[in-house]
């Protein structure tokens, strides 16, 4: 596999943790996600992957209609 960025090999998988928070003023008083998933980051560029899964991902959906779109 290579870097999506940089196409270097130098890539490492690594336990993450991520607080995300939709960025608009409208969505500032929702929860922010927060979620435990390994990230692969490239030691080249900085690059860094992560897959939010499916259920973490509904939540997402349901609080933005919610809030409106
Ligand atoms: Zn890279």
């Amino acid at each position: 596999m290579l870097c999506k960025t940089c196409a270097s090999e130098n890539l490492q998988k690594l336990a993450g943790e991520l607080t995300a928070s939709f960025l608009e003023v409208k969505r500032s008083n929702l929860p922010p996600l927060y979620e435990c998933q390994d990230v692969l980051v490239c030691l080249d560029c900085g690059f860094a992957e992560i897959v939010i899964p499916a259920p973490e991902l509904e939540l997402l959906k349901r609080r933005k209609a919610a809030s409106g779109s």
